[in-house]
């Protein structure tokens, strides 16, 4: 248990916590939203720190991100606990459990010793993923200083919820934001994360593009009847393509039944055809089409010619037509890094 970053002092042995959107206000023995934090006589603690509970490596596209070194091979690891509850939730038993070191075998490790596995692994960078790594907030701000002293990439698989704040501290030492953008209304925001206002989420996303130049992809689990409407997912798009570029990779991803969501059907595939389509129109570059194996819609397209750039098969890439970062074909340059 070490002393939390982030949180402020109240009357009465009261703190609340900065580290995310939620700022709770946490009475004395008490813990916050994420079960994550306890205010220990005064002081916020979290109950985490180094806390492991998941990690492989993996290739990047798994996360799903695809414009940051096509096919490199990255450290991944979670922890424990979340500051959504949602009801489809892939990663429930990890996410939604109580902070318990006995959980799947979870262990500490030292972000040094991190370092050195990564390293060893010849990976190219650390993923902090599977649950919400706000949350992990000093382990992974101390993991990503030492990652950048020691030349790997970093990642923040994220649903967008942390603090200014927290952003900025973060912010100069990661390069990728992989953040899910979980709808476009208040209904779809309340009905999957239990929130009344998303706008917050928006903010940090265009602040982790402009202010810290990270390489920012967005994913979308489109879940019939609950952030599949039509006009929602235009006013995304839109949203995408002006406030963060057209050439900001879209993912629009097929939602499976699955937990409290079992009774909801997995979403049609012509849903994301035509979701794909109008981000398209709506003039973003990079649209793709997740969990349909064998689909044409998890290649890269040049914007420029047309032609199939980066070849994938479910997480493998096949074939890569880039040179110094641009199509072979017809020069285009294509947005992130290669
Ligand atoms: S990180 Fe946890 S304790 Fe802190 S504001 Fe968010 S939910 Fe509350
Ligand atoms: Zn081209």
């Amino acid at each position: 248990m070490i002393e939390a970053l982030l949180y402020e002092k109240l009357s009465n042995k009261t703190v609340q916590c900065h580290i995310c959107q939620r700022r709770c206000v946490i009475k004395d023995r008490g813990r916050g939203h994420c079960r994550t934090r306890v205010n220990h006589l005064g002081k916020l603690h979290s109950l985490i720190y180094g806390l492991v509970s998941t990690m492989m490596i993996s290739p990047i596209e798994k996360k799903p991100v695809y414009h940051f070194f096509p096919g490199s091979a990255w450290f991944s690891l979670g922890s424990l606990g979340c500051n959504f509850r949602c009801p489809g939730c892939q990663n429930w038993d990890i996410a939604h459990s109580e902070i318990n070191l006995e959980i799947k075998g979870a262990r500490i490790i030292p972000p040094q010793e991190l370092i050195q596995t990564a390293k060893k692994s010849e990976c190219l960078g650390i993923s902090w993923t599977y649950n919400e790594p706000t949350l992990w907030f000093e382990y992974t701000l101390e993991g990503a200083k030492l990652a950048k002293k020691n030349d790997l990439y970093t990642n923040y698989v994220t649903n967008g919820y942390m603090t200014l704040e927290a952003l900025d501290l973060i912010g100069p030492y990661l390069d990728v934001f992989r953040v899910d953008l979980k709808g476009f209304s208040k209904d779809s925001y309340q009905n999957i994360a239990h929130i009344d206002d998303f706008s917050g989420i928006l903010e940090v996303i265009q602040r982790a593009k402009k202010k810290w130049k990270m390489h920012v992809e967005i994913v979308t689990n489109l879940i019939p009847r609950m952030n599949d409407k039509e006009e929602d997912l235009k006013q995304m798009a839109c949203w995408i393509s002006e406030e963060l570029g057209k050439d900001t990779p879209w993912h629009v991803t097929r939602f499976f039944p699955h937990l409290r969501l079992s009774h909801v059907e997995p979403t049609p595939i012509k849903t994301l055809e035509k979701t794909r389509e109008m981000g398209m129109k709506q003039g973003l570059d990079y649209v793709y089409m997740g969990n349909v194996w064998g689909s044409q819609a998890e290649n890269t397209y040049c914007p420029g010619c047309g032609e199939p750039l980066i070849e994938r098969e479910g997480l493998e890439t096949k074939e890569i037509h880039l040179k110094k970062g641009r199509c072979q074909f017809c020069g285009h340059s294509i947005a992130g890094r290669f």
